[in-house]
This record gives structure tokens, sequence and C-alpha cells, in this order.
């Protein structure tokens, strides 16, 4: 089976420069964005058009799955208090990352790979640790490049200005100083 990858994104500014990368490599790839942890439903809508609109800018199909706001919720429940980089956040990545793999292994992928630890706010091995967990219960392997290396996450940052993208200015759960 030839080489298919499925690269998780949460966002337009941290997928945009490694989506180039990519683009430049000819590598066969598909865009997926499944992001329950983003609120509200406004936030969410807004960011899922961002990354589909430089998806067809460059020319890379883009899957969006359902938003399951709930699913997250019942997921993460009780650890409404953990900083980011905490145990929420290991829910958060494995939840995202084990539907991603259902999906890969449904629809012909041979390795998903993501660029949720791309952004300095994140722990980027955090990441890695989820993905493996995925790879060892759905058995399709777990790519764990870090995007962030290569000039990559520099060039996102370029792009994100140049494209004039949305930057949101919190990760996805519902930070406490918003109503
Ligand atoms: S900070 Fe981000 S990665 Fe961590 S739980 Fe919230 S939405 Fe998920």
């Amino acid at each position: 089976m030839s080489d298919k990858l499925l690269l998780v994104s949460c966002c337009a500014p941290c997928s945009v420069g490694v989506i180039e990368d990519l683009k430049k490599k000819n590598i066969d790839f598909t865009v997926l964005f499944y992001n329950p942890n983003i609120r509200p439903e406004n936030e969410y809508i807004h960011r899922l058009n961002e990354n589909r609109r430089i998806c067809e800018l460059y020319g890379v199909p883009f899957v969006s799955l359902e938003y399951e706001p709930d699913v997250w919720q019942k997921a993460t429940k009780g650890l409404e208090n953990e900083p980011e980089k905490g145990k929420r956040c290991d829910i958060c990545f494995y939840l995202r990352l084990k539907r991603a793999a259902e999906y890969a292994k449904t629809n012909g992928f041979t390795r998903i790979s993501s660029v949720l630890g791309i952004s300095r706010w994140k722990d980027f091995d955090q990441v890695c640790q989820a993905g493996k967990k995925v790879e060892q219960e759905v058995g399709v392997p777990y790519d764990n490049t870090n995007w962030r290396k290569e000039g990559r996450l520099e060039r996102s940052e370029k792009l994100a200005k140049e494209l004039k993208l949305y930057r949101q200015t919190y990760c996805g759960c519902k930070p406490k100083n918003k109503p």
C-alpha cells in the first residue's frame, strides 16, 4: 500500500507551515479537523472555515468530522481546573487522535500525525505519548515528527500573517475569564 498520511489539525495558523512543507515534498496527505474541545460553537466554526480555506489555497484534501462538544465534556469531567499541559490535555489529545486513527483505519491511510504539539504553549512529548497510545490501540502508526523543527514553526507564523489567518487567543476549552 502506498504511503498516505492523515494530518490532524487544530487550526489554520498551526498547520499552514506544515501543509506547505508536505506539499513541497510531494507527500500524499489529507488534513483532518476533529476538535470537539473548541468552545463556543461560533469559535469552532470560525477555526474550521479558516482551516478549510488554507487547504483549498494549497489544493489539499480537507476532512472535517462531527462536532462533538458533549463527548469532550464528558471525557474531561472533573478536570476543569487542570492547567494547560495537565491531565485534561492528556485526555483531550488522546480523544482527538483516537477518533482520527479510527477514521484513518477505515479510509485507507497508512499513518497519522498531528500539529497539536506545534505551538510553544504545548508539550510536544505529551502529544506524542497520546499518539503512541492510540497507535497501540487502533493499529495505525503515529508519526511523531516534530513539526516545530526545520523552520516550520517560524514559517507557519510568517504565513499566518501574510494570509491574514484568524489567530485565536486560547487553545480550545472555554477560558475561565470568558463568559
Ligand atoms: S488546553 Fe487545549 S489541549 Fe488542553 S484540554 Fe484545553 S483544549 Fe484540550
